[in-house]
């Protein structure tokens, strides 16, 4: 595995079944977040790359056999997608952690094997999803046919760079689509791997392409404005949904749409905190806190807002900031410069507010060869004011705000008082109060006593601007067929 690590690779575009340059030679560097050192030097699709991928995926959807093939044959080759990720499950983790800067240890144990499951789940579940059928009478027969929608693009962040593309490409592999994806610039690793995975399960050249680059006038742009894209699934800023939701009128495309999160973490009184306390460590400093569900606020019922605001302080000084690759480390860097200098910024903000820094708030200190990453210790403030910009905007970083609040009522005109609504986290032992508050938080998920744990079959997505349309189960799958009637006389 050094070295995996050791050289700095040049990524291709995978178009057609097959890597390929850029067609000007346009190439864009990548860094180690931890270090700053340059790994990786990335291709670029330009214009002329993109129409090529799209063209590619609409010969691969018009003229088979992916489309046709009997679903029980495409899904085993999904399948055996799952089966190579797994099988290279350590190398992906490594290169994961590498330009992500999130510890090998969660893309490890969680999100490689969560990514190969995504896939394998879908293709369990296409397969052997139902049909609706209703009889009228003696006379006729209705009943429903499921059909894939065309060439789908794949655009996601670079916090679960793997992780969530799978996310996406299970179920439109699975109903028989084919896909342009496009990673996030920072984070082109993992996802440059899919296409050739593809191709060793013995999925059709033009099913999986794979392009690399930027958003706006750049790739994204590109693959979001191009005739042949059918639909596009969208996970990302709220404010680059807008984008995209403009340039795909004029085509009219499908979207589905995950976006950013505030969540409200709330902890009533009654809470066991000692579960509730280290959850929410985790919900506030996994993945550096670049987590679109992270627990950012924290609202605190005020009889145990001090013992809580100790204990939760002394906790996150406890988490172990370092080396990605290293299986100790808890927390790694930022996952780069400009989102670095992005979170930061926040630190000065709530100065600005007056709110009250209980801890970290500045770099950590590490070994030398860190001294250049992009980190941040884990930090915690105290802000009465819920509207503070700090307890509204999505810092995406380790920066997080305790709130304190009285009552039940209180608590949820805080918890709904953001554009967000993504998902909201509830601590009590009080049944009734568990039901009562999950119903009145307005958000796509709710966490009682929990945070982070989904069956794959329940919607997911986001109330507000957190997003359009939901994913997850049959939510995928109808976004990712066209629903056919047919009314038969009998
Ligand atoms: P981002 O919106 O900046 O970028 C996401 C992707 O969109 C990248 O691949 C980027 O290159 C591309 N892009 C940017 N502008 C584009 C454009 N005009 N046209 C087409 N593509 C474009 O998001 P990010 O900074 O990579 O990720 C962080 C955000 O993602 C946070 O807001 C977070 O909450 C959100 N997120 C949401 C979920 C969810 O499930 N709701 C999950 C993870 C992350």
């Amino acid at each position: 595995m050094a070295e995996v690590l050791a050289r700095v690779r040049e990524i291709k575009l995978f178009i057609d079944g097959h890597y390929r340059a850029s067609s000007e030679n346009k190439t864009f560097e990548v860094y180690n977040p931890a270090t700053q050192e340059l790994i990786a030097n990335v291709h670029e699709a330009t214009k002329e790359d993109v129409d090529r991928a799209c063209q590619a995926a609409r010969r691969a959807f018009e003229e088979g056999p992916w489309r046709t093939m009997t679903v029980k044959e495409r899904c085993a080759k999904v399948r055996r997608m799952a089966e190579i990720i797994m099988e290279r499950r350590e190398e992906l983790a490594r290169l994961e952690a590498l330009d992500v800067g999130k510890p090998f240890s969660v893309a490890y144990e969680f999100e490689i094997p969560r990514a190969a499951h995504n896939l394998s789940f879908f293709a369990d579940f296409i397969e052997h999803h139902p049909s609706e059928m209703y009889p009228m009478e003696e006379e006729f027969l209705n009943y429903t046919r499921y059909e894939p929608v065309g060439v789908a693009a794949l655009i996601t962040p670079w916090n679960l760079p793997f992780m969530l593309t799978t996310w996406k490409l299970g179920p439109c592999l699975a109903t028989g689509n084919t896909a342009v994806i496009k990673p996030a610039e920072p984070t082109p690793l993992t996802v440059s791997l899919l296409g050739e995975i593809a191709k060793e399960a013995g999925i059709p050249d033009g099913v999986v392409n794979v392009v690399q680059g930027f958003g706006p006038n750049s790739t994204g742009e590109f693959m979001t404005t191009h005739p042949e894209v059918d639909l596009i699934s969208f996970t990302g800023e709220t404010s680059t949904g807008k984008a995209i939701m403009k340039n795909g009128a004029d085509t009219l495309k499908r979207v589905s749409f995950e976006l950013g999160g505030k969540a409200a973490n709330i902890v009533f009184e009654d809470a066991d905190l000692d579960k509730a306390i280290p959850t929410s460590i985790r919900a506030a400093f996994l993945n550096s806190g670049q987590v679109c569900l992270a627990g950012s606020r924290i609202l605190v019922q005020r009889s145990i807002f001090d013992e809580f605001v100790d204990r939760f302080a002394a906790a996150a000084r406890q988490l172990k900031v370092g080396d990605p690759q290293d299986s100790n480390t808890n927390m790694g860097p930022l996952v780069s410069k400009e989102h670095y200098e992005k979170v930061t910024s926040y630190l000065q903000i709530a100065e600005s507010e007056h709110s009250t820094l209980i801890c970290g708030g500045k770099r950590p200190e590490l070994t030398e060869y860190l001294k250049d990453g992009y980190y941040l210790e884990p930090t915690v403030f105290v802000q009465e004011d819920p509207h503070a910009r700090i307890c509204q905007e999505e810092i995406f970083g380790p920066i997080v705000t305790l709130i304190p609040f009285d009552t039940e009522e209180e608590a949820l005109q805080i918890a709904n008082s953001t554009q967000y609504g993504l998902n909201g986290v509830v601590w009590t032992d009080n049944l009734q109060r568990a039901h009562r508050v999950a119903s009145k938080v307005r958000a796509g998920t709710i966490w009682v006593n929990c945070w982070f744990v989904r069956d794959l079959r329940v919607p997911f997505g986001g109330f507000k601007k957190s997003g359009i349309g939901r994913e997850g189960g049959h939510h995928s799958l109808e976004f990712f067929t066209e629903a056919k009637t047919i009314c038969l006389a009998l």
